[in-house]
């Protein structure tokens, strides 16, 4: 435990000791604003092509601070790498959607998946397994409707750490997903030491579709993805053509402006309602 707990606060500047930092000012604001659940939730559609079912959400984090208005994710994401609060973030989230889920759940609103996105740096939380497990145990949802997302970047560490922390998720029936996958860092031999169950297509390939090296690209995650038995899934899908194409290259789920962008929790339940 000890050992796991050093190799954390390693990851990052010590708060305490940055507060000369420029962003010290805006990463206390966030810091007090995840105490306080003011930070929001939205919600993308995933939908199955071959039916137009719904597969699932993406759960995607909001901050719209008193002092600094709307900052967008990749800023504080960045911001909660950098100072520590990274996976009490994504642990929120996580909590926050589980909730969310259980209570549509109650309310006759089937969603079937819920995905979160996980910085490399979260899987280094101790005890993140229990507390997962306790969670799903209170909300009593299952485990395979829950999605953990995790980039594929070069934080990605083949630590033994990482690797047990991914593991232990999988045995507990938790869904593991490759984020932006195709981006240049990952490797095949890296790749089959985890139970990944999904390959997310970069929105990059999806974008320059149906240009001929975009789309061998994206005929090779798709194979690889086949390869070890996972859902790849293409997002950023914004026109008519870019989905066409990747349902003719075999792609059955996607995600995208197409279908729908991030929604508030009110906006997916009209949607939801409005395409059952
Ligand atoms: P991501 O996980 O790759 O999420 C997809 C991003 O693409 C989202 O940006 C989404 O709003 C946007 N998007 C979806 N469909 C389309 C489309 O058709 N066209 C275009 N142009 N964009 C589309 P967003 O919400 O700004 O999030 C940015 C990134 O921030 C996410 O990228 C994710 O890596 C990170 N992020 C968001 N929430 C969290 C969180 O709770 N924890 C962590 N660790 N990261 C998060
Ligand atoms: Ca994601
Ligand atoms: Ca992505
Ligand atoms: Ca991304």
């Amino acid at each position: 435990q000890d050992e796991h707990v050093e190799f954390v606060q390693n990851e990052y500047v010590e708060f305490d000791q940055g507060k000369t930092h420029p962003f010290y000012g805006m990463a206390q604001a966030l810091s007090a604003d995840l105490k306080n659940s003011l930070l929001e939730l939205h919600y993308q559609p995933q939908i199955n092509t071959v039916d137009n079912s719904l597969y699932g959400v993406e759960v995607l984090a909001r901050w719209t601070s008193d002092e600094f208005g709307s900052v967008t994710p990749d800023r504080f994401v960045a911001l909660a790498e950098e100072f520590g609060l990274i996976a009490e973030l994504d642990l929120w989230v996580l909590r926050q959607s589980c909730l969310q889920l259980a209570s549509w759940r109650d309310r006759g609103i089937h969603i079937p998946m819920i995905a979160v996105n996980f910085s490399p740096l979260s899987f280094n939380y101790p005890s993140l397994k229990n507390e997962i497990q306790a969670l799903l145990d209170q909300t009593g949802l299952l485990a395979s409707s829950l999605v953990i997302e995790v980039t594929e970047s070069k934080k990605i560490k083949t630590s033994d750490l990482f690797i047990d922390a991914i593991n232990d998720l999988h045995s507990i029936g938790v869904i593991i997903s490759l984020d932006d996958f195709g981006t240049g860092y990952s490797n095949l031999k890296r790749l089959l030491k985890f139970p990944v169950s999904q390959l997310k297509l970069d929105r990059a390939f999806v974008s320059d579709l149906p240009n001929k090296l975009s789309k061998e690209l994206s005929a090779v995650v798709l194979s690889i993805s086949k390869k070890i038995g996972a859902v790849a899934i293409a997002e950023g899908v914004e026109t008519q053509q870019q989905l066409s194409c990747l349902k003719s290259m075999g792609y059955e789920v996607v995600q995208g402006y197409i279908f729908s962008p991030p929604l508030s929790k009110s906006e997916l339940e009209h949607w939801f309602y409005a395409v059952e």
